[in-house]
């Protein structure tokens, strides 16, 4: 029998090697792309989730157009992230293990250039990059990109949403004009849209899945709660699914490490990943996650960019994303490699809107949920348990000899007492920390929510949704070396209005957005009208009123040339890894201490014991945690 790639027309060398990675069949997105690419002769834009196997889409194609025989870069693969960097980078390599003389680089920041120079040195066919580290080593005309034939831009939306539209131009700019360009966008913002039509003629477009749906493969619930009872109802719905693996999503740095800590000195095995964590940090939280030694990563959208774990049961939006776009991101990291998955929206009553807002773009509709009762989860939690105990693999020769004594102690219960007993072992645990649990549903017209701004709650919750404030969009951020500490005092002294007007920042890349109370916006905006930061415009606008993404200089007509240097981001990028101003948040990173042990591999309830339930016992062992001390210098 033919195999079905090679009916797809890629040759023996790769399909032996992709057969040995256990693809038997193309995926749909595949299927579609592979025909069409191998043409060569055509520039190409895929809509198209993550996890639907785009990489080998564009991957194999590339490795039958390409001349192994010339040690020269023929194609450039760029996308947002280190993480996404290396994992495409890793795939190329797999596919073309038996294709003599391929040789693929991976240009990231936050790693060694030298080693990354010299690989290119050494010659390569296929470059992969994140844009700043690109741009760093084009700067210092270590590269050569006249020959390069194909340029695949990876998660182009997710690329503009980071500021790289500039950095993207540059590159490009460097390239022959009669290169091909293929990109690949989960969603087709009116800002991807502008970059095809600037460097594509005539793209063949492909939808893979219905335009902008959300991956078929995953289910959508939200549930509405109080705002303050936002932490507990994260727990219950955590306590009511005793194998979750999931990924939990917040808006803001701070918020990531809030819950994060929350959620473990509650007991749980969770671990934060965001920005503001060195890039060592970043590797080893993601090394437990893959290794299932950890059961909840609580996530900020950039740090979770590119995360590619199989299996991951849930995502969990803790917050709503501020673009409505990145709930595809989000959700698109759980139903991977045809797997099902569900994912949840933790709301407050009045973001119902926001609900309707995303099925639009996602064409699917989402399920209203109930958050179960106490009741429901002990009785979940106890057939857990009860599965657990039923499959657990008995070690006879470990066993067998204290099993004469263990019958004397239970000499005098029947069997059905011994069960009782030993269920109830941990099920009074449950029911002691669930008696009198409150009901947590909230209806969709609830209004208990107003005006609750510091509301500490039963988690210390903050709430954000306060329309004393309004959120202005300023095109500065932490590429500009900005800790929130500095935004803050930055608007503050330039707008002229006192720190106590100023509600969330929330710090991002190029551009931050920040809430001041709605009666100094005016004065704001006044003050702001001639103020320069590094001799650039700085710009301040409501945030509804700003492009998406805070993409200044949008159209990106700009071909600027190498060598001028400028004011060109020296390894700029943000958060995927490229570089980070050195963090300097008001809150230590990563200090959330690395719980050891849990309930690695076992996938089961973290911690039975109810011990940190609530706050009564030893909190156990723990890894001392590394306090943010390996946060990464300012460059
Ligand atoms: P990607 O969208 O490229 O990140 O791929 C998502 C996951 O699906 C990765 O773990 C791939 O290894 C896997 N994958 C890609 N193509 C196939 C295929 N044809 N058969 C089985 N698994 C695949």
């Amino acid at each position: 029998m033919i195999n079905p790639f090679s009916k797809l027309g890629i040759s023996d060398d790769v399909v032996n090697a992709v057969k040995e990675l256990g693809f038997e069949n193309p995926t749909p997105i595949q299927e579609q792309s592979i025909p069409v690419l191998l043409e060569g002769s055509n520039d190409f834009v895929g809509l198209a989730q993550t996890g639907t196997g785009k990489t080998a889409a564009f991957g194999l194609p590339l490795l039958e157009l390409i001349d192994f025989k010339v040690n020269k870069p023929q194609a450039l693969i760029l996308c947002p992230t280190r993480e996404l960097c290396l994992q495409i980078a890793n795939d190329i390599k797999n596919f073309s293990k038996n294709t003599p003389n391929a040789h693929v680089v991976a240009v990231y920041g936050g790693a060694n250039i030298m080693q990354q120079l010299r690989e290119i040195r050494n010659g390569v066919q296929i470059v992969v990059a994140t844009p700043g580290r690109m741009l760093d080593i084009i700067g210092r005309k270590a590269i050569d990109f006249s020959n390069v034939k194909y340029v695949v831009l990876d998660e182009a939306d997710e690329m503009l949403n980071m500021g790289f539209q500039e950095d993207i131009n540059d590159i490009l700019s460097t390239t022959p004009d009669d290169k091909k360009t293929w990109l690949f966008s989960a969603t087709m913002p009116p800002e991807v849209r502008r970059i095809a039509r600037n460097y594509m003629e005539n793209p063949v477009e492909l939808t893979m899945g219905t335009k902008n749906a959300g991956n078929v493969n995953i289910e959508h619930e939200y549930y509405i709660v109080r705002a303050r009872d936002k932490y507990a109802a994260l727990k219950r719905i955590v306590d009511f699914n005793p194998e979750i693996f999931a990924v939990v999503f917040c808006k803001t740095k701070m918020d990531t490490q809030d819950v994060a800590e929350h959620l473990i000195k509650d007991g749980y095995n969770a671990d934060s990943l965001h920005g503001d964590l060195s890039q060592q940090q970043r590797d080893k939280v993601m090394q437990r996650f893959r290794d299932r030694n950890m059961q909840l990563l609580i996530a900020t959208d950039v740090a979770a960019r590119g995360i590619d774990v199989n299996n991951v049961t849930h995502v969990i939006n803790y917050s709503l994303p501020d673009e409505i776009e990145s709930y595809t991101h989000r959700s698109g990291r759980t139903g991977r490699a045809g797997k099902t998955g569900i994912s949840i929206c933790i709301i407050n009553s009045k973001e119902t809107g926001k609900i309707r807002q995303i099925e639009r773009i996602i064409g699917k509709q989402f399920t209203k949920a109930e958050l179960p009762t106490g009741f429901d989860v002990c009785e979940k939690q106890l057939f857990s348990l009860i599965h657990k105990v039923h499959n657990v693999e008995v070690n006879t020769d470990q066993i067998d000899q204290y099993i004469p004594r263990i019958m004397d102690e239970f000499a005098e219960l029947s069997k059905e007492d011994v069960i009782k007993k030993f269920a109830s072992l941990e099920f009074n645990r449950f029911l002691d920390y669930y008696s009198n649990a409150p009901d947590l549903n909230a209806s969709a017209d609830d209004r208990g929510d107003r005006g609750e701004r510091g509301d500490r709650g039963e988690r210390g919750g903050r709430n954000f949704d306060n329309s004393n404030y309004t959120r202005l969009f300023i095109n500065v951020g932490s590429v500009d070396e900005f800790t929130r500490g500095d935004l803050l005092g930055f608007v503050c002294n330039n707008g002229k209005i006192s720190g106590k007007a100023v509600g969330k920042i929330d710090l991002k890349g190029v551009f931050s957005f920040i809430e001041v109370e709605n009666d100094t916006v005016d004065a704001l905006f006044t003050n702001f009208k001639d103020v320069k930061f590094n001799g650039r415009d700085v710009r301040i606008e409501k945030s509804g009123d700003a492009p998406v993404g805070g993409r200044g200089g949008e159209g990106g007509e700009r071909r600027r040339s190498f060598g001028g240097g400028g004011e060109r981001r020296s390894g700029g990028g943000y958060g995927g890894g490229e570089r980070r101003s050195g963090g300097g948040d008001r809150r230590s990173s990563g200090g959330s201490g690395r719980r050891e042990g849990g309930n690695a591999g076992g996938g089961g309830f973290r911690d039975f014991s109810g011990r940190s339930r609530d706050d009564k016992g030893g909190s156990g062992r723990r890894e001392g945690g590394n306090g943010g001390g390996e946060r990464r210098r300012r460059s």
